[in-house]
């Protein structure tokens, strides 16, 4: 038998997702962002299940060239940009969206002789409005948008920014972020874009003409604890394994490396065929839960690279072959992720290749 560690993406669950985030954009168009995989579910797969997406975001050329080859026509847009000025070209044959987020990214454009003359371009220009990350200063912002506009290459210009706190619950760092994009961005007419999804779910105001969810596509509240908004997202990544032996220990016996768990009483353990060779976290503490059938189990000990051992003490029926849930369906991946300090982005994307990709059609 392969090591039984599977990765079920429910595609379904995913259009639902997208369902909800279109609802909740109203006019706004939605760009749907597949980067890294779409977070480790599969570009492709992801890509093919959304039809209705205005458009997909992608992190860079190599993605998005991916998505073309295998016949994804919507418009993709490279939310980090160009790296260097040499993919400007095969931006032009892919028919490629550009963020333009630097200076340098800027002058490659405008120094760009395209192959096809009067050739033009979609292109999406960043704001730094505080996340003081990626993006242009207001005032260089200005110059770039119009040395954009006078080069004559600029089919469309998208005017977009990107906030640093949006899944917080009435930050501060959101309102003046948004009041400084709409001050750099107003006057033009140009198509606006800022919302994530945590924006998209919390702030209205922010949806202007695109909104760009990513992480809620894929069932993870986007917003931290403290904001308990009702938002019906459905789980697209159930990770899951078996039961590969189950032991009894006694009182004060020590589990897994650096002996770092013993057993407050007498105990029953369970090994699973998982470890952070998978891609689950090492990090994870005692009592991290996963799912045992359908109960709840504790992690007990250290993660090592195949195995992580659980406590079945009051599961006595839990028998070698079982199946469990690392996260997904009855086990929020956000959950694993608070236990693991880390977030459920980390955790979807992090999931490695030697695991078994299991799709779910409607
Ligand atoms: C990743 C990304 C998003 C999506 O963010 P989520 O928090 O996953 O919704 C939106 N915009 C840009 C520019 C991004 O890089």
């Amino acid at each position: 038998m392969n090591r039984p560690v599977e990765a079920l993406i429910n595609l379904a669950n995913i259009r639902s997702n997208f369902a909800l985030a279109n609802k909740l954009s109203g006019e706004a168009s939605v760009m749907a962002v597949i980067k890294a995989n779409a977070y480790g579910h599969g570009a492709l797969a992801v890509a093919r299940a959304l039809p209705e997406s205005d458009a997909f975001g992608v992190a860079c050329l190599a993605e998005a060239i991916e998505l073309r080859e295998a016949g994804i026509a919507k418009p993709i847009v490279l939310l980090g940009g160009v790296f260097d000025s040499t993919e400007w070209r095969d931006v032009e044959h892919f028919g490629l969206q550009v963020v333009i987020h630097a200076q340098e990214q800027l002058e490659s454009f405008l120094a760009y002789r395209p192959d096809q003359a009067e050739r033009q371009f979609v292109i999406w220009l960043k704001l730094d409005s505080g996340m003081h990350r990626l993006g242009f200063s207001p005032s260089a912002f200005a110059r770039a948008r119009d040395l954009l506009i006078d080069s004559g290459k600029i089919q469309e210009l998208v005017l977009m920014s990107h906030f640093a706190c949006a899944d917080e619950y009435q930050s501060a760092m959101t309102d003046s972020q948004l009041a400084l994009f709409k001050k750099a961005s107003g006057g033009g007419g140009d198509p606006l874009s800022i919302a994530n999804s945590a924006a998209l779910i919390t702030c209205p105001d922010s949806h202007f003409d695109w909104v760009r969810p990513g992480i809620m596509l894929y069932g993870a509240n986007p917003l931290t604890e403290q904001v308990i908004v009702d938002v019906p997202l459905l789980p697209a990544m159930t990770l899951r394994s078996r039961l590969i032996d189950v032991r009894d220990i006694l009182a004060g016996d020590s589990v897994g490396y650096g002996g770092q768990w013993s057993a407050p009483g007498a105990a029953r353990i369970g090994t699973v065929a998982i470890g952070y060779g998978d891609g689950y976290p090492r990090h994870a503490v005692n009592g991290t839960p996963v799912l045992v059938g359908d109960k709840r189990a504790a992690l007990a000990g250290r993660v090592s690279m195949d195995y992580i051992s659980v406590d079945l003490s009051d599961l006595p029926e839990a028998r070698v072959g079982d199946e469990v849930v690392l996260w997904g369906e009855g086990l929020p991946v956000e959950e694993v992720a608070a236990m693991s300090g880390t977030i459920a982005y980390e955790l979807l994307t992090g999931v490695r290749s030697r695991v078994n990709f299991r799709y779910l059609e409607e």
